[in-house]
């Protein structure tokens, strides 16, 4: 059945990454290349095999000229996601079947394929060839590669296109998101996630306007057709009228304009108005993010996600690799800190090799600290980078998901293994490195005084403590409207384990995205927070705000939200109190922030 065209179709999902943008509908959603399927004669067998070599050959000499073609080297880093692709089409399981199929079944290529991947998608997680059990995504985007080529369509090839498109798909990983030629993406929008999954923050790392939870976008969405996203909001427009057109341009122009004025805050210090200094630093995913956080007033990286470093290949990166890019990253922040967090891979972003993508419940699976224990090789070599680049600026480290005691314990263990080594080895670094506890799983924030003895500094990472704590998947559009950053329990839960910090001696920072809502902000304040880390967009607006307050109040304030037993309450009455406190200052920046 085609799918009707569309005319000034609004639909709403979460906004992700803010920026409004327009372009044509580029669509991955892989599946929805409709096959022709065809019966073949015995006679006709050999013939169709022919063709299908011929495809899979094609494929891979445009994988290969694609790469040759790369030559910006921030990309060309990722590109060996190309070879994974090669690589699967050599593999027996994919070409063998489908000539079997087309042999046995007598079916044209395209439906012989659709078979191999129809009992790979079944069989997925108990095949034998752990390789493509856990390159499921990438099986499909080399499918569709070849689909193409059978068929000679060549329409997904992005760099054919011209301009910059919207990406419109089901679900993208971050994986896939680095794949893609980045400067022709104007934006991203998907059916799934919400606004804190691991896509959505890459998103606002790469300052890319992103919509996700749309629900039915590849459904209802053609390539080629024109989009308006908005990625504060989360509208998006299929085929917009001229009228509607304008009336985003014009607010396009007053965001512009706002995010201007806000910047001129970039290079003034963090600080109240009774003089209360707050350092805000940034959180980046690449170090080639350095300049961007400098340029919006960060005072350090406060989180150095470190995954994407290990992501799209499929060699681990070595120890030197590791000392490089964090000795590049102590180097550019220098002489502020950076806080680089050790391997966070598992929930929403795989390695390859490792991490069971068929898991039940990832989010509370093998992840993070969890896989760095058990892969205590990986974890080392991590380690060494890290410490062998301390000696070129200041770094500190930051354990993420930590559950308890016995768990820091054996990860500072193994550090004072990597440290002794090093010694013995003569190879420099900083003997009084900072050590650090993310504090994102409940258990760590109810058992955060003992906790605090065993390290330097806590961060509390709020994307996870929310979705840990209230029970809420933080990529699951169905119950995002749970996912309440101001809920009384995570009040709770932030002020306990602020206290647990300071009866310590303690500095505690927060890295959560919830550190870069302009509300949410003042409440974190109030309730003591000393460091806060957020995407270096937000960085500016968040100064523009504390410079207009006066710690005292924000304390008082922060008591005061305890009176409240929901959510709605708190919320309601922190816009009453923004409104009477900055009467027009706050509406004319922030317009969204006081709607209900
Ligand atoms: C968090 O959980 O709040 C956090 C900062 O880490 P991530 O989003 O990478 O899980
Ligand atoms: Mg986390």
């Amino acid at each position: 059945m085609a799918i009707q065209q569309q005319i000034n179709k609004f639909i709403h999902g979460i906004g992700a990454s803010s920026g409004i943008v327009s372009g044509k509908a580029f669509l991955v959603e892989r599946l929805k290349i409709r096959l022709p399927q065809r019966r073949i004669n015995s006679w006709q067998v050999n013939e169709e095999v022919e063709r299908f070599l011929k495809a899979i050959e094609e494929s891979k000499k445009q994988l290969r000229e694609t790469k040759e073609k790369i030559l910006d080297p921030e990309v060309r880093q990722h590109a060996f996601i190309l070879d994974v692709h090669m690589m699967i089409l050599d593999d027996q399981m994919f070409v063998q079947n489908t000539i079997d199929h087309i042999r046995k079944r007598k079916v044209n290529s395209e439906w012989a394929l659709d078979l191999t991947l129809e009992k790979l998608d079944t069989a997925f997680k108990t095949i034998e060839d752990e390789y493509l059990r856990e390159r499921r995504s990438d099986l499909y985007y080399v499918s569709a590669r070849v689909f193409q080529n059978l068929m000679g369509r060549k329409l997904d090839d992005i760099t054919k296109i011209k301009g910059k498109v919207i990406v419109v798909a089901h679900d993208l990983s971050p994986a896939d998101t680095l794949q893609m030629n980045l400067n022709q993406v104007a934006g991203f929008i998907t059916d799934i996630g919400g606004r804190v999954s691991h896509t959505a923050i890459l998103s606002r790392s790469l300052e890319i306007p992103a919509v996700v939870g749309l629900e039915v976008a590849t459904s209802l969405i053609n390539g080629g057709d024109l989009l308006i996203i908005d990625g504060e909001t989360g509208d998006v427009v299929i085929n917009p009228t001229e009228e509607v057109s304008r009336s985003f341009v014009e607010r396009k122009r007053r965001i512009k304009f706002m995010e201007r004025e806000v910047l001129k805050y970039a290079s003034l210090p963090a600080e109240t108005m009774d003089g209360i200094r707050v350092r805000l630093q940034a959180n980046i995913e690449m170090v080639e993010e350095v300049p961007s956080a400098k340029a919006h007033g960060a005072e350090g990286i406060g989180l150095y996600r470190t995954e994407i470093l290990y992501l799209n290949r499929k060699e681990l990166p070595t120890e030197e690799e590791h000392f490089q890019t964090y000795r590049k990253l102590a180097e550019s922040i220098s002489p502020a800190p950076a806080t680089i967090r050790t391997l966070d891979i598992g929930g929403d972003k795989f390695l390859p090799d490792y991490s069971k993508g068929n898991e039940t419940n990832p989010a509370m699976g093998l992840r993070a600290i969890r896989f760095s224990m058990k892969e205590t090789e990986i974890f080392k070599t991590q380690l060494k980078g890290i410490l062998r680049a301390s000696s070129h600026g200041k770094l500190r480290i930051l354990f993420p998901m930590i559950s308890g005691i016995e768990e820091i314990r054996r990860a500072k263990a193994i550090l004072g293994e990597v440290k002794r080594g090093l010694s013995k080895s003569r190879v420099s670094y900083d003997r009084g490195i900072k050590i650090g506890a993310m504090i994102e799983i409940p258990s760590a924030s109810i058992t955060a005084d003992l906790l605090a003895r065993e390290v330097d500094f806590f961060s509390i990472g709020t994307n996870d403590l929310i979705q840990y704590a209230l029970a809420v998947d933080r990529i699951n559009e169905h119950v995002s409207y749970l996912y309440e950053p101001l809920h009384p329990a995570i009040l709770r839960i932030v002020r306990m384990v602020v206290q647990s910090a300071h009866q310590a001696g303690i500095p505690i920072a927060i890295c959560g995205e919830m550190a870069a809502e302009p509300l949410d902000v003042l409440v974190l304040l109030g309730l003591g927070l000393d460091e806060f880390s957020m995407n270096p967009v937000s960085i500016p607006k968040t100064k523009k705000i504390l410079r207009l307050v006066r710690y005292e109040e924000t304390r008082s304030l922060g008591e005061k939200l305890f009176r409240f037993s929901t959510a709605t309450e708190i919320k309601r009455y922190l816009r009453g109190w923004v409104a009477e406190r900055f009467p027009g200052e706050f509406r004319t920046f922030f317009p969204e922030e006081l709607k209900a």
